[in-house]
């Protein structure tokens, strides 16, 4: 066996038999109203089951990282009754783990390394791999991409049922580190879920093309994949996702109840009127008793043509 890596002590939580969910932002800007729904959506699907449900703070890109956020998103989590269990998770102390995964798949004759610009990738048919493939490229100065064998073109979803994508131009490879020697999200976000023993991703619908990414590496790793579920995403008009990108405005926690009734409201559930003047506290245990998914609404309009972007994550 080529790999010289030992297993990197990583603390992992340990997984419970039961329901197993996570909120996973990037603190690439504050908690905006979106996110906060996604927060709240996960966080309710994990404890109307009893669940755990954990906070892993995906820092692994420095460039796009916000002052401070990663504190403010867990100080407005924690005003809105949002509390994980567990230690927080930071993707930014896991770099031995990613490595030791990428070397696995390294191991399976899985990968190539690539030094083609986004630009050179671009003029390239989706079907079809670069050069680098076939050279015997080193791995300083590269790219580590992924041989993506497109065994997923459909997937179960728990809330929006059958999802195919079986009509859209797959690509053939995918980034698991980028040149300038950061990880990429696909990899990162598989070897998290798989060692924080997650039963459910639970997130928004912007992410569902990148659930087929990801089912390939689970199946590279020969590891079940847990189930998945897509939230409908706030949307600012028709296909443009509300976003730290555009502007979003961070929510504010001096008006937590406001903003959990809007959230609940977004996600199909209307508070009674006589509750309306209960604290927040109990607007989320009302919120963690009723719950339940089929009064979401399954909407993924918002995610067309993202097909093939998944690097871009
Ligand atoms: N970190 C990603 C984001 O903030 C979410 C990843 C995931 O839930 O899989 O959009």
């Amino acid at each position: 066996m080529a790999n010289a890596l030992k297993y990197p002590h990583m603390k992992i939580v340990t997984p419970c038999n039961g329901y197993v969910g996570r909120f996973a932002p990037s603190p690439s800007g504050h908690l905006h109203f979106g996110s906060l729904v996604t927060a709240l959506a996960s966080f309710l699907r994990a404890k109307s089951q009893d669940g755990q449900w954990l906070l892993r703070i995906e820092d692994i890109d420095p460039p796009r990282e916000v002052a401070g956020a990663s504190d403010s998103i867990m100080r407005c989590l924690e005003a809105h009754h949002l509390f994980w269990d567990g230690d927080v998770v930071y993707q930014s102390n896991r770099s031995d783990l990613y490595n030791y995964y990428i070397q696995r798949l390294s191991d399976l004759g899985l990968t190539y390394c690539c030094t083609c610009t986004r630009a050179q990738l671009a003029n390239l048919q989706p079907s079809k791999l670069c050069h680098c493939a076939n050279q015997n490229i080193r791995p300083s100065n590269s790219a580590i991409r992924f041989r993506h064998n497109h065994s997923y073109q459909s997937f179960y979803d728990e809330l929006l049922g059958d999802v195919d994508f079986s009509k859209h131009d797959m690509p053939a490879h995918f980034t698991i580190k980028r040149k300038d020697g950061l990880f990429a999200y696909q990899l990162a976000v598989v070897v998290d879920d798989l060692e924080q023993g997650i039963t459910e991703v639970a997130r928004g619908a912007d992410l569902l093309d990148a659930t087929l990414f990801q089912l390939a590496l689970y199946q590279a790793f020969d590891k079940p994949a847990p189930k998945f579920l897509h939230f409908p995403v706030v949307v600012t008009q028709p296909g443009k996702k509300l976003s730290k990108q555009n502007h979003a405005t961070e929510v504010n926690s001096n008006d937590v109840s406001t903003n959990l009734i809007n959230a609940l409201g977004f996600l199909g559930f209307s508070l009674p009127k006589e509750l309306k003047q209960e604290s927040s506290q109990n607007i989320v245990n009302w919120a963690i008793d009723e719950w339940d998914l089929r009064k979401v609404p399954a909407i993924t309009e918002c995610i067309d043509n993202r097909i093939g972007q998944a690097d871009s994550i």
